[in-house]
């Protein structure tokens, strides 16, 4: 069974305490390593490693060009074990491999992204009252605290290390609890790389002990999170001890708005991939579809035919096109919201119930669920349920389309699918969402910032935006005329 450790000041090591706790595949329930659950001290630890490699400038005040080299030799590495790494993503949090090689390739493409930004010109030059010159230049905020969810383990530690390092930060990652083997493989790769020592720290364990510390510490200058709204508000307030700086990326119930006049066959298609991708559990997973009134009998009829079609089964599987979720206790708040649909009267027109797959019984399998006639109070309507679960809403014309996206509290994404391209620049302009799609969906690229709206987050991740978190911005006023200002005559 293999072991997974934590990677403190260049040393692989068990928690202090010596706790472990099992990792399972949720395709099967089977248990596929034993990691070390690290608390508050081995927490502590990582933040002193970092913060000592921070004031050593062994990392932050060596050239971008030789943060970059490095950076782009852990691209190179990860490419070359993209395979392995894929498999590893799926087997410990269940979506299916091409989602996998998705997202490894995804990785390597940010990091190569933050290793050339770093190394392009920044900073300002302003010229204000003579005989002062001014420069704006970025520096390195500090010891980093980042901390990830599991939906997409890989990708969302890369998102924060990759601009986080590019800049001569020192880091502490802590991976969510259930799904931290990308973690240490990725980190395997930064030994191999030979980013120094105590630069970039690994420390597995759960959010109130390992999490909470990296949020209250007075020697982290940054936390960036990644996860549900409710432990975003928890961090920003152990944050607040030394004011820390923060970037929160939250979570979403982003609608997806389908005209009459859209193409039928591609928003029927989008709206399959806005809902299930990666079963649902997508921060900006297009969980509500607004449906012009017109076409939602048959939009729903077209949609019901197709969702009945996806392939369920163990991601690693090739053409699986919907894994399990993550975890029984995902699974069970899932189910719970789905019960809660019908019971505040919402009719369930597809799935709905927990799958046993024939030698997957262990699985945690939750079909493809659909509900229609939903008012807006309803919970399905209104929470993140971060599962499989799609709530169809109906509007009459384009002002109604925009009141009924933006009556949620969140403002992460949402679509606009139709043909009409003035409608859907005027309909996106209105709409309070960080990410917009027109006639697509979920397209990300390193090169555009990621972030929300209203309780979606602060922030944003990815493009040039995404160096604002991990960099401090410095004024610098320089006199060209040195002699005395005078001010006091004696
Ligand atoms: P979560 O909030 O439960 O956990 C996220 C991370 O925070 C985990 O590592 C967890 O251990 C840690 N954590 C929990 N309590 C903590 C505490 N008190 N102090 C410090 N850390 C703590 O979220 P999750 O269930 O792992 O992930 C799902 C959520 O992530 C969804 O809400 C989803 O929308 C969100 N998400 C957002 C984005 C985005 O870019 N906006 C991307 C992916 C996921």
């Amino acid at each position: 069974m293999p072991e997974l450790n934590m990677y403190i000041d260049g040393q692989w090591l068990g928690a202090r305490s010596g706790s472990k706790r099992q990792i399972l595949n949720p395709a099967n329930g089977e248990i596929i390593a034993i990691a070390a659950e690290g608390g508050r001290e081995d927490a502590r630890l990582a933040i002193l490693s970092a913060r000592r490699a921070f004031d050593s400038a062994v990392w932050s005040e060596v050239s971008p060009a030789e943060r970059a080299k490095l950076l782009y030799l852990v691209a190179d590495l990860l490419e070359e074990h993209a395979e392995e790494i894929a498999l590893l993503e799926t087997k410990n949090m269940g979506k299916p491999l091409r989602e996998s090689r998705f997202d490894v390739a995804d990785a390597a493409a940010c990091f190569r992204y933050y290793a050339g930004l770093i190394t392009k010109p920044m900073g300002q030059v302003y010229n204000v009252a003579d005989p002062v010159q001014g420069l704006v230049v970025r520096e390195p905020v500090g010891v980093c605290g980042l901390i990830v969810p599991w939906n997409y383990p890989l990708l969302m530690s890369v998102w924060k290390i990759a601009p986080a390092l590019a800049a001569g930060n020192s880091i502490v990652l802590k991976p969510s609890e259930l799904t931290p083997v990308t973690a240490v493989r990725l980190f395997r790769i930064f030994e191999d790389a030979g980013i120094p020592q105590g630069v970039a720290n690994l420390v597995l364990g759960t959010g109130p002990e390992v999490g909470q510390e990296l949020a209250e510490s007075e020697l982290v200058d940054l936390i960036a999170f990644t996860g549900g709204t409710a432990t975003g508000r928890t961090i920003m307030k152990a944050a607040a001890g030394n004011m820390k700086n923060i970037s929160l990326e939250l979570g979403g119930k982003s609608p997806n708005i389908v005209f009459a006049d859209a193409d039928f066959e591609t928003a029927v298609d989008y709206a399959l991939f806005a809902i299930f991708a990666n079963q649902g559990q997508v921060c900006a997973a297009g969980s509500r579809l607004l449906l012009e009134e017109s076409i939602h009998d048959r939009f729903v009829e077209r949609l019901v035919e197709r969702a009945r079609q996806i392939r369920i089964g163990s991601g690693d599987e090739e053409g699986t096109e919907m894994g399990p979720l993550v975890s029984a206790g995902h699974m069970e708040k899932v189910l719970h919201y789905i019960e809660l649909g019908k019971r505040e009267g919402a009719r369930l027109v597809l799935g709905g119930q927990r799958l046993k797959l024939k030698g997957l019984e262990n699985g945690y399998f939750v079909e493809p669920t659909i509900f229609t006639d939903t008012t807006p109070e309803m919970s399905i309507v209104r929470d993140e349920i971060f599962g499989p679960v799609l709530a169809i809403q109906t509007f009459k014309d384009e002002p109604d389309a925009i009141r009924v996206a933006n009556d949620s509290v969140y403002g992460l994404a949402a679509g606009v699918f139709t043909n009409d391209n003035a409608k859907a620049l005027r309909v996106v302009k209105k709409l309070r969402a960080g990410i917009t799609w027109i006639n697509t969906f979920h397209n990300t690229y390193n090169e555009a910032p990621w972030g929300g709206y209203k309780q979606s987050g602060i922030g944003r991740a990815l493009g040039t935006f995404g160096l604002d978190a991990y960099t401090e911005i410095k004024q610098i006023n320089i006199n060209l005329q040195v002699q005395p200002i005078g001010w006091f005559e004696n």
